[in-house]
């Protein structure tokens, strides 16, 4: 079995609410740093110094223990790649995913040549830490965590957490935050961070702070573990666009602020909504919100679509029968959502 990344349908018009994206646009002190720009800014290889320097302070890390990435896509990638060193064909190393999970790590992992080892979600999708110990052994070389998971929004409890990277302890555990900005605790700073140095940890740029269109990712470990993901990245990785952006976008904590404000009322209001619709749905510490409409979830994206609103069916993941996953970005956009949700899903009972 192979795994590939899906692409997904990036519709021009209408409502994007498919892609966990930042629907506020990004920082205006981000754009207006973009727009002046000079011509020798963008005809010279870029210099990192003053990004790596921002975002390392922005996250609270020396500078050693911090990696930039073309988003955190290209960490992933440049992890599984540094994981799987040294395998054999004959007896692959594994890569272990609790599932439902974002489609790259399998993908990334099946690429280095791993043996991808898929875990069964609970049926609440609470973490599924006992199955997940059972499976760690000497051939363990690579664990995906995702802290809020994606699609569900749950949280993997900290002594979780801990237990795997213990159980794992010849295997690096990737700990995938994305999210970690609009609900969860990040491990960055933590005393369980310093006691596990087989953790690196995954940050974005992409959600929180609406820059994916540049691309920015950054991973967070000690320095014997990112030393041989630095011989795996390129050097000039990051364009310079978001070089110029992002010291831009760690100083504007009033917009980042007024996005996570927008985040959590929309989560507020979709809940409610959904209350109303008698669907079945799960407390979200992400920017989305994960939720089934028993034997007519796939109808309704399509309806959803029907209508320009966008939202992703995951119903074909482990576990998901019936369910998608909707943003949760701006508190306008989330008002017209739920009116088209409620149209299309009480058609649904007519
Ligand atoms: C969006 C997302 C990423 C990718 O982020 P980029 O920085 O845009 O590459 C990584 N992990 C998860 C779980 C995501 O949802």
């Amino acid at each position: 079995m192979t795994y590939e990344y899906e692409p997904v349908a990036t519709p021009s018009s209408g409502l994007r609410l498919h892609l966990n994206e930042n629907t506020g646009g990004c920082s205006p002190m981000v754009l207006a740093s973009l727009h002046a720009m000079t011509g020798p800014q963008i005809s010279l290889y870029p210099d990192y110094e003053a990004a790596h320097g921002a975002v390392a302070a922005r996250l609270g890390v020396p500078d050693e223990q911090l990696l930039l990435t073309n988003g955190l896509d290209e960490g992933i990638l440049a992890v599984s790649l540094a994981a799987m060193r040294g395998a054999s064909p004959h007896d692959p190393f594994e890569s272990v995913v609790p599932v439902p999970a974002f489609d790259m790590y399998a993908a990334c992992a099946d690429t280095a040549g791993a043996r991808v080892v898929l875990v069964p979600p609970e049926p609440d999708f609470s973490f599924p830490l006992e199955r997940m110990i059972d499976t760690i052994w000497e051939r363990t070389r690579l664990v995906w965590l995702t802290n809020p998971n994606n699609p569900t929004g749950q949280i993997i409890p900290r002594d979780a957490i801990s237990r795997i990277a213990d159980t794992a302890s010849g295997a690096i555990v990737f700990v995938d935050e994305a999210y970690v900005d609009f609900g969860g605790e990040s491990l960055i700073g933590s005393a369980l961070l310093d006691r596990h140095p087989n953790i690196i940890v995954g940050r974005t740029f992409s959600k929180a702070y609406g820059l994916a269109g540049l691309r920015v990712g950054a991973l967070v470990g000690s320095p014997a573990m990112l030393a041989p993901l630095r011989r795996i990245l390129p050097p000039y990785r990051i364009n310079a666009c978001a070089a110029i952006a992002l010291p831009i976008a760690c100083l504007d904590t009033a917009y980042y602020h007024w996005y996570l404000d927008q985040v959590h009322e929309s989560k507020a209001l979709l809940y409610d909504c959904l209350d109303r619709l008698g669907a079945q749905y799960w407390k979200s510490a992400a920017n989305f919100v994960f939720a089934r409409f028993p034997g007519s979830g796939p109808r309704i994206v399509r309806d959803l679509a029907a209508r320009q609103v966008y939202v992703r069916d995951r119903s074909s993941l482990p576990g998901c029968a019936d369910c998608m996953r909707m943003t949760a970005g701006v508190v306008d956009e989330t008002r017209t959502l739920a009116a088209a949700l409620e149209e299309v899903a009480c058609g649904a009972a007519s």
